[in-house]
């Protein structure tokens, strides 16, 4: 398809600028562009063309079955937008005075309270722009923790190997070093490994539960007993709660800090980048390190002075917060624990509609997604996780998660959502026996797919090491 530049024809352009409503400044010389601005010119009906051809070539929830594990692609329901879209939300400035944007600072207050409740912690901040952000933030606290404690031989924070790889990096980023333990067979934190690998120099541990294989770890108590009898905090890793949100609170678990994921499991769409929103929960000892201005019980601005710093200007992305906070004021009390037990259900339907040819990663009830191995299946026929993969793109199913997480050998990482019937699992479960019994049959059908895509099968590696993000 043809670039909007090549499309650009002088003199159709069909802009129409409203009526400037601020007073009008003259830019001074040294500010102005030397060149002339080499901007596309197209007609109105060329532009919706060209914008209604790009969204046909690439893949979304609206556009059918999206079951990418641990990244909860769920259908967002409209109503979000429309509130979101707002003008009292859209129009006004973070350097307003506090007592003109009221309304505002009480829905930052008001989802931090259900945030809070639904994830048993005491305060929490919404300015982080990412869950990585968040765990960022998170692991900031717990420095600070241990620091305002004169404790600074702390400089070690343990990872199971199962971990999202975000979680390792950001320990790095906050200045930690990392130290890795491996899941035992059951793909669940191996306690006696733990209990080796805790000490005096152990800030903290961060966990993911369920983890990222789908399973909820049933010595959690133990694991967060363990964490913090040896001085260290326990981290948890909420970035997807759409298993637990409403029937299990990570702080009732001994978790001390959380973040979540507002665009994944509260509904904002993701997937292209952005913009995202991370708020990062903990308990009492750790508020007042809390980046500024956080919100007080009343609803108020409050100025932590033992504060870790901004994290992100203002008061991170205040859209997605307006869509967190539709999203749980819809749902309410009786939808955020239903929307959990279906995710739940759905990923364990699909599994077991499937496990008696596919292998599953571990044997065992699972949470929100599921993980197959497709390992004896590659050494049987040649098949692997990707060819699988691509030949569901070409029957209009976006890939589940694949290669993660790295301890599954050919993993496909399955993350039905709630938002499916039964009706798209059922076909989705018929495709992934088709293409099964193709691996058996004629495998090079399957070596070739996709066919029916814009763009069959790239080269990844060059195309993440090369991109050509300019037009020349
Ligand atoms: C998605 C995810 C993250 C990272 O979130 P980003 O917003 O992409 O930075 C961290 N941990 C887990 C378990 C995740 O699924």
């Amino acid at each position: 398809m043809d670039l909007i530049f090549e499309k650009s024809c002088m003199g159709t352009g069909c802009t129409i600028l409203p009526k400037c409503d601020v007073d009008i400044y003259e830019v001074k010389d040294k500010f102005k562009r030397n060149l002339e601005l080499k901007l596309p010119e197209l007609s109105e009906n060329d532009l919706s063309r060209h914008y209604t051809e790009l969204a046909k070539k690439t893949h979304g929830v609206n556009d059918g079955f999206y079951p990418l594990g641990s990244c909860t692609m769920k259908y967002n329901p409209k109503i979000n937008e429309e509130i979101a879209k707002l003008p009292e939300f859209t129009n006004i400035h973070p350097l307003q005075p506090e007592d003109t944007m009221e309304g505002c600072i009480e829905v930052m207050n008001l989802t931090k309270k259900y945030l809070c409740e639904i994830t048993g912690m005491d305060d929490m901040t919404l300015q982080p722009a990412a869950g990585a952000h968040g765990e960022f933030t998170g692991l900031l606290l717990i420095k600070a923790y241990h620091e305002s404690r004169g404790d600074f031989k702390r400089k070690k924070i343990i990872v199971p190997d199962s971990a999202h790889g975000t979680n390792p990096a950001s320990a790095v980023m906050a200045g930690f070093t990392v130290v890795s333990i491996k899941s035992g067979e059951d793909g669940l934190v191996d306690l006696d490994k733990l209990r080796e690998a805790v000490g005096d120099d152990t800030a903290g541990l961060m966990l993911t539960n369920p983890n990222t294989v789908g399973l909820f770890d049933k010595n959690i108590l133990e694991i967060t007993k363990i964490v913090h009898e040896a001085g260290a905090l326990a981290y948890y890793d909420g970035a997807n709660l759409n298993a637990i949100m409403g029937i299990a609170r990570p702080g009732d678990m001994g978790f001390d800090v959380i973040h979540t994921n507002l665009h994944k499991t509260f509904s904002t769409p993701h997937g292209g980048g952005g913009p995202g929103s991370g708020p990062v929960g903990c308990k009492k000892i750790l508020s007042k390190f809390l980046p500024n201005p956080s919100i007080d019980e009343s609803g108020k601005f409050k100025y932590n002075s033992e504060s870790i710093g901004q994290v992100k200007s203002f008061y991170g992305n205040f859209l997605v917060v307006v869509r967190a906070l539709t999203y749980i004021a819809t749902l309410g009390k009786e939808g955020i624990p239903k929307a959990s037990k279906n995710a739940v259900l759905n990923a364990n339907y699909m599994m077991a509609k499937l496990s008696d040819i596919y292998t599953m990663a571990y044997d065992n009830t699972c949470m929100h997604e599921f993980v197959m191995s497709l390992e004896f299946l590659k050494k049987e026929t040649g098949i692997s996780a990707m060819d699988i993969a691509k030949g569901l793109l070409d029957k209009g199913i976006h890939p589940p998660t694949m290669y993660f997480p790295l301890i599954v050998h050919e993993a496909l990482m399955i993350e039905p959502t709630e938002t499916e019937s039964k009706k798209t699992l059922d076909k989705a479960i018929e495709v992934l026996r088709d293409l099964y019994n193709k691996a058996k049959t004629k495998p090079e059908a399957l070596h070739n797919a996709p066919i029916l895509t814009a763009i069959r099968r790239p080269d990844e590696v060059k195309a993440a090491r090369n991109p050509v993000l300019r037009y020349k």
